[in-house]
């Protein structure tokens, strides 16, 4: 039977209204980054992880607050990590707190300094959540840090 027109062009859709410079990777890269969602953050995240970490084009998972959703409501933030590990073929976890987070500006009503514990805190108990249910993986974590515009990155070490 001849392929009909619809089958060799996918679901019929409105005229495309941008064709991206970028091309689809077929290929993984076996590592996900839990970052924070915030937007003055994410190129800078985004920079560290091509350029540092060299992990290009890897896995992203952006919430607010970062590696505190792994920390946090553990059952539900569970499922999602344990698809991405399967279905991902997930090796590495790179887990990034911010410096300033506002996520847990607002729940401790606390300065930017004294926050910097309870996110170190959920770092480790996020990486605690992985290593348990994942031995296997390579759990990393850094605090991003900002004076004024630029940002630097710190290791944190997970226990
Ligand atoms: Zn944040």
């Amino acid at each position: 039977m001849n392929p009909t027109h619809s089958d060799l062009l996918g679901p019929s859709l409105p005229i495309p209204v941008y064709h991206a410079m970028e091309r689809w990777h077929p290929e993984r890269i076996h590592a996900v980054a839990l970052y924070c969602s915030d937007g003055r953050w994410g190129e800078a995240f985004d920079e560290f992880c091509h350029r540092h970490l060299q992990l290009p084009r890897y896995d992203r998972l952006a919430l607010p607050g970062g590696p505190g959703w792994l920390a946090g409501s553990a059952e539900d933030a569970g499922g999602h990590v344990d698809f991405l590990v399967r279905a991902h073929e997930l090796e590495r976890v790179v887990l990034i707190t911010h410096y300033g987070c506002a996520w847990y500006g607002q729940r401790l009503q606390r300065s930017p300094d004294e926050c910097l514990a309870a996110q170190a805190e959920d770092v480790q108990a996020a990486a605690t959540v992985l290593h348990d249910r994942f031995p296997e993986l390579r759990v990393e974590a850094y605090l991003a840090m900002r004076r004024h515009d630029w940002v630097t990155f710190h290791r944190l070490e997970l226990g």
